[in-house]
């Protein structure tokens, strides 16, 4: 499945609670994984490379923090936005949960529009076209609500596939994104395509771009893949 939907993770022993929070988290547009313990929360991550997680403090096994310490050690994973969330409400707990890499924290028991929109605002910054953000590089502009894009204020014809890479290169400027890279996130983890076919939609996407004229923003980097500027 291509990744048009950030993926959020639920990390969260008490099924009411983990069963609320896909609800609505779906009902958001999001595609939601689950996970109800910290083992299996971690093979998930693995697996799914989700956007964010939402973490549950007190778990069975594996505690949400060390979770969390977990995650945010490790090179490959430690950009991914952790939400904690939390029974505990005092001060000292809530700086320990930050201190420990969490990068926002909810106490239980929290409203749901609440934790939508902290959510929202982790995914922002790092998937910023998939909650709604108009993208900007240089004189290209991307809206990822309406699928539009222009170069010099003039619309430029992409295909579904191009729309997608592009949307990945404008989201992190300057960012070298492998073949591998570029597959599990423009094309989905479950399909399996030759990485001849990234190149073939970055030719495309070269000639949409250049379309009016102007320079090539996309750069081959040799053997490491292709990055924006
Ligand atoms: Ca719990």
């Amino acid at each position: 499945m291509a990744r048009e939907h950030p993926t959020v993770l639920v990390v969260e022993d008490e099924p009411a609670q983990r069963e609320v929070l896909a609800y609505n988290l779906k009902a958001e547009g999001f595609d939601v994984e689950t996970a109800e313990d910290g083992d299996e929360a971690l093979l998930l991550v693995d697996e799914v490379k989700p956007d964010i997680v939402v973490l549950d403090w007190m778990l069975p096994g594996i505690s949400g923090i060390e979770i969390c310490r977990r995650l945010k050690t490790r090179p490959e994973t430690q950009a991914i936005p952790i939400l904690m969330l939390s029974a505990r409400s005092e001060e000292v707990d809530k700086v320990r949960g930050l201190e420990t890499g969490a990068d926002d924290y909810v106490v239980k028991p929290y409203s749901v529009m609440e934790l939508m929109a902290r959510v929202r605002n982790q995914l922002r910054r790092v998937r910023p076209a998939a909650v709604g953000e108009r993208l900007e590089y240089q004189d290209i502009v991307l809206n990822a609500e309406t699928h539009r894009v222009t170069r010099h204020d003039k619309p430029l014809k992409l295909g579904p596939t191009e729309f997608r890479l592009l949307t990945t290169f404008m989201e992190k400027p300057g960012r070298v994104w492998s073949r591998e890279q570029l597959l599990d996130r423009v094309w989905g983890r479950d399909i399996y395509v030759d990485s001849r076919t990234v190149d073939v939609h970055i030719g495309r996407l070269r000639k949409a771009l250049c379309s009016h004229g102007g320079e090539d923003p996309l750069r081959t980097v040799r053997g490491a893949g292709y990055a924006l500027g």
